[in-house]
């Protein structure tokens, strides 16, 4: 009976064989806790019905996890020098793909029909490489590929921003962003010391699920997201500044920008943190009715 990939003795026992350091500059800092293992996989629903793609496997031990209860894992692994290793870790498993590939350079629609190509639900699960979390998440929500789930551990930082409300000081562009299209929860916090090597911040669990009951619908998300990133671009300014940053400060412009803030009821003095997602959707599709 071989211990868990991810129980502290096995994680450190992987590491000195291999003569592996962890790479700070690829935020490797692997997870040793079982609990929060299992807490993963537990807050991914994970049933033999779902297929899953994992973002850095590391040396497997979220990979294992998974593979228990997954109809199959795709695990994407930029560090060349740890295919040797997960190669060893996940032998046991045959429904297990490596794929040594950046995850932002990924052809994701071409990965799932070539890997998967059975129409099962897809999740995505991950303990993230903090230094990209957010155009990870970004890429996530903007690619062509609708995961029935995103389940993935990020420094609190972050998660208190996905998941703020508005009136909160982390409420930001990527809070209306990812409300926009997702239920947000955040089911576990996580302490810095269930990691080898400990990283200098806590860390939580985030879910993303389908948000199929949206009260107001964008006339194109991937124009509303960009939309949403231009409002918040200078956080203390007023929205009409930053309208006139998106938009343009032409004198025919700032017209079209009045018009367009006076027939969506929005005062042109507010701050874009005082707009609620409602407001940045009626906005948005206001000014691409009015031609901006
Ligand atoms: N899943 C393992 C765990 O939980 O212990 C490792 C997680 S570690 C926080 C992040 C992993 O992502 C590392 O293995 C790192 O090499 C990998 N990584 C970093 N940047 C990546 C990228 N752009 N694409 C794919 N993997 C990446």
């Amino acid at each position: 009976n071989t211990p868990a990939i991810g129980s502290p003795a096995r994680t450190q026992a992987i590491l000195n064989r291999y003569h592996l350091s962890a790479k700070k500059s690829l935020g490797q800092n692997f997870l040793t806790d079982l609990n929060t293992l299992v807490g993963i996989v537990d807050a991914a629903e994970i049933t033999t019905d779902d297929n899953v793609i994992e973002i850095g496997p590391g040396i497997g031990s979220l990979t294992e996890q998974i593979a228990k209860r997954a109809n199959k894992v795709v695990a994407f692994e930029i560090d060349r020098n740890l295919l040797p290793v997960l190669n060893e870790t996940l032998a046991p498993y045959d429904n297990v793909k490596i794929i040594n590939e950046d995850i932002l350079k990924a052809n994701l629609p071409e990965v799932i029909k070539n890997e998967f190509g059975d129409g099962r639900p897809v999740k995505v699960v991950a303990n993230l490489p903090y230094y990209i979390t957010t155009p990870i998440i970004l890429s996530l929500l903007k690619g062509p590929v609708d995961f029935s789930k995103i389940v993935v551990m990020m420094q609190k930082e972050v998660a208190d921003r996905l998941g703020a409300k508005i009136g909160v000081k982390a409420y930001s562009s990527l809070s209306v962003i990812v409300q926009y299209l997702h239920r947000v929860t955040v089911p576990m916090m996580v302490s810095r010391k269930s990691f080898i090597p400990s990283p200098n911040v806590d860390s939580a669990i985030v879910v993303l699920s389908d948000y199929d009951h949206r009260d107001a619908v964008a006339y194109n998300d991937k124009a509303f997201m960009g939309f949403v990133r231009g409002c918040f671009a200078h956080r203390r300014k007023t929205l009409w500044n930053n309208l006139q940053g998106i938009f343009g400060k032409q004198p025919d412009v700032k017209s079209q920008i009045q018009n367009g803030l006076d027939d969506a009821g929005i005062q042109p003095s507010v701050r874009p943190e005082q707009l609620t997602v409602a407001d940045f959707v009626n906005l948005a599709n206001t000014f691409h009715e009015i031609g901006l």
